[in-house]
């Protein structure tokens, strides 16, 4: 049987009287790479911010292991977040920049150091560990801010967009490096993209949204040649 983390149950969103999220149900297992997918507007950075504790749901709860956690603010959930412009301190060092959850959970001196250097190493960094930010691409600087969520072993890691800002060479680059990176902490990776190929290429299950609603949720090839509706068959067909 699968190892449910977190269970979202019916999660509705409104904003105003425009209604966001409606009644998402979706248990998220341990250790998958789970992509929410769907066309700008759908609802999927809505979702994260709900999972991440940044937004409050309209209605609906959130259990992780069986505990309620719908109402937690965020910084009291242990996930690692890497969202699109989620900027790097430029005055900082890389060591630094990666070091900063770790001196704010208040984390002895030595380990920092050490947990730093492993963190580095695994986004292939440790040669920078001395530059600034600004010393280095916008690919680097992503595998930063990646380094920065994973430093301090997150129950799990939320991504909104992390590739959408880079290049397509680059891009596929960092597709293989997240894979590899998701296989060795085996965290929980969420990941947000309006990229079907990339979605189809990276997850261990794909959940596809429209309009707010949770149209299909399955593994690639199983939405790719069995969608549940025309949206899902259309969208999946559609070319970059
Ligand atoms: P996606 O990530 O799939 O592009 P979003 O979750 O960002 O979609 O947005 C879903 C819908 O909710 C969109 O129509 C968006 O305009 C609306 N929305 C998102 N955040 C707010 C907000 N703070 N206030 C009002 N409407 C919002």
């Amino acid at each position: 049987m699968a190892d449910v983390q977190l269970q979202a149950t019916g999660i509705r969103k409104l904003f105003g009287g425009f209604v966001a999220l409606d009644d998402i149900s979706i248990d998220i297992e341990r250790g998958e790479f789970l992509t929410l997918l769907g066309p700008s507007g759908s609802g999927k950075t809505t979702f994260l911010n709900i999972l991440a504790g940044f937004e409050a749901p309209t209605g609906g709860r959130l259990l992780q292991d069986g505990t309620d956690i719908t109402h937690r603010p965020a910084e009291e959930r242990d996930f690692g977040m890497v969202f699109q412009g989620y900027a790097l301190f430029p005055h900082m060092t890389v060591e630094r920049n990666v070091a900063f959850p770790l001196r704010v959970r208040k984390v002895a001196k030595a380990e920092q150091a050490e947990r730093v250097a492993k963190a580095l190493e695994v986004v292939g960094l440790s040669a920078h560990a001395g530059k600034r930010p600004s010393e280095l691409s916008g690919g680097q600087q992503q595998r930063v801010a990646l380094a920065r969520a994973i430093v301090f072993e997150p129950d799990m890691l939320l991504l909104d967009e992390p590739l959408s800002a880079l290049d397509k060479n680059l891009r596929e680059q960092l597709q293989e490096e997240l894979q590899r990176i998701h296989r060795e902490i085996r965290t929980t990776f969420v990941f947000v993209t309006h990229d079907q190929s990339e979605a189809l290429a990276l997850s261990s299950r794909v959940a596809i949204f429209n309009h707010g609603r949770l149209q299909q949720i399955g593994a690639p090839d199983e939405v790719y040649t069995r969608p549940a509706s025309r949206f899902v068959a259309e969208f999946l067909g559609q070319i970059n």
